[in-house]
């Protein structure tokens, strides 16, 4: 038995810090990665890891796609970097603007502003509400309504305000957070929270009941908007409930409060559409994209956001720019030109296609696992999946802790050579869109074995 484990962690699983990178250190002995080779990558030693995570949700297109890699080299040698501030900007950065809002279909997008991350992209979303509110004469209204869970959580990024967004205890509980701007309204996991006898759309209606009851009591006219993504990632996929967004949507409506799509996990193909608002027919006013725009290949998210939006805030701006705010790397003429790379290879190799044929495949496959003794559930669409352990298949009866029984599942993953997820005894699975048919079966013969060995473990 080659695992470490110290209490609850084991090596490389720390349950208790589901969501920090960690200090770069050699002291802490941890997995280096070295390379990668379409859906595998390989540490130091050699050893080769189906990447079940797509890194970390991103790489889309796996390793080594010669396209992207050329298509930064070019820029890299025409122009590697020039900024975006006071209307000066890079053909890269104006030609993927407009790549990027055609790609966007459930509502209309008029405008697009690059971020180096998706937690700057939240923030950034913030402030565009923000104007926007302040250009119709009412600056009252800014508060932002997200979703929380108990444990692991809606995560929508690290940055303090997006941390705020976040509805995770650990990011709030020693710091001033969430921001006093940011509500939070119930988690529509429905096997976890739905009452005796309830069905997914009584569940959906208590849900917005409860929403409108939250608007009601701040006041309609200081609540600003309300983000949520399409499928949770982070925290454990967790699909929405039937009708749910129907139901969310007709209250912010009502209340003439804009919808933000946090799709930096769901966006461009993950789930079998082009984004997540597709297949949830969610109309939203402005949308977060990060990750698989660029299919990780350099760091890039974006803000879109719809004319009725993007109007308001120019009606009220300079011709130097529409509103006060920028990153240095807003833009990056690289990171764009690869991921307008990425955006054409979608688009050349019908990549929804290639989801949809690899999905049920992942799905049924995975899934077939449900009725072991310590899972509850095992809950997912597309190319997205977590599996969420329990004791007597109740959401009431987690594990100890103590046993970390994500954790142990997770190292057995990697002792079997696959990277996955853990966030205590919740495990994500996000493949590569381009695995094929035989890695899928390799990764889910990879998951019997390590769930085998987990529950010899929980046994003992
Ligand atoms: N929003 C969602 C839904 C995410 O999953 C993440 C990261 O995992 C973020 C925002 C933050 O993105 P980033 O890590 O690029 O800052």
């Amino acid at each position: 038995e080659d695992l470490t484990t110290e209490g609850n962690s084991f090596k490389g699983h720390d349950m208790l810090a589901p969501f920090t990178a960690g200090w770069q250190s050699n002291d802490l002995d941890p997995l280096v990665i070295e390379k990668s080779e379409g859906s595998y990558v390989y540490d130091i030693n050699g050893k080769k890891y189906l990447d079940a995570l797509a890194g970390l949700w991103c790489t889309s297109l796996g390793g080594n796609e010669p396209r992207l890699v050329a298509a930064a080299t070019e820029q890299l040698n025409k122009l590697p970097f020039y900024h975006s501030f006071w209307n000066r900007t890079t053909k890269p950065s104006l030609d993927l603007a407009k790549e990027l809002l055609e790609t966007f279909t459930a509502s209309k997008m008029a405008k697009a502003f690059f971020t180096n991350s998706g937690s700057e992209a939240n923030d950034t979303q913030v402030k565009l509400v923000w104007y926007y509110n302040n250009a119709l004469g009412r600056p009252n209204k800014k508060k932002f309504i997200a979703r929380a869970k108990s444990y692991v959580d809606w995560y929508h990024g690290s940055t303090l305000i997006a941390a705020s967004l976040s509805g995770l205890p650990a990011l709030h509980q020693k710091f001033d957070l969430p921001a006093p701007f940011v509500r939070h309204t119930d988690c529509p996991h429905y096997w976890r929270y739905h009452l005796p006898g309830e069905t997914e759309e009584e569940f959906s209606t208590r849900l917005a009941i409860n929403l409108e009851n939250l608007i009601l009591k701040e006041g309609p006219e200081t609540i600003a908007a309300f983000i949520a993504e399409p499928v949770m990632g982070a925290g454990g996929v967790i699909p929405p409930p039937a009708t749910y967004f129907d139901k969310i949507q007709a209250v912010v409506k009502k209340y003439d409060i804009l919808f933000i799509a946090d799709e930096v996990i769901c966006a461009f193909g993950r789930l079998g559409t082009m984004y997540g608002s597709d297949k949830f027919n969610i109309k939203p006013d402005l949308v977060t994209v990060a990750k698989a725009l660029s299919s990780g290949y350099l760091p890039i998210g974006a803000v879109m956001v719809s004319p009725e939006v993007s109007d308001v805030i120019d009606s009220q701006s300079s011709k130097l720019g529409s509103f006060s705010h920028g990153f240095t790397y807003s833009g990056h003429p690289v990171a764009c030109a690869v991921a307008i790379e990425t955006l054409k290879i979608y688009k050349e190799r019908n990549i929804l296609d290639q989801v949809n044929r690899i999905a049920p495949k992942f799905q049924d496959g995975v899934k077939a696992f449900s009725d072991s003794h310590i899972i509850g559930e095992i809950r997912g669409t597309g190319l997205i999946l977590g599996t969420e352990f329990v004791d007597n298949k109740s959401p009431n009866d987690p594990f100890p802790p103590e046993w970390g029984v994500g954790a142990y599942f997770g190292a057995q993953c990697e002792k079997e050579g696959m990277l996955v997820r853990v966030a205590g005894d919740n495990i994500m699975m996000s493949p590569p869109f381009i695995m094929s048919p035989e890695e899928v079966d390799e990764l889910i013969s990879k998951y019997g074995k390590a769930l085998k060995a987990t529950e010899d473990r929980v046994k003992e």
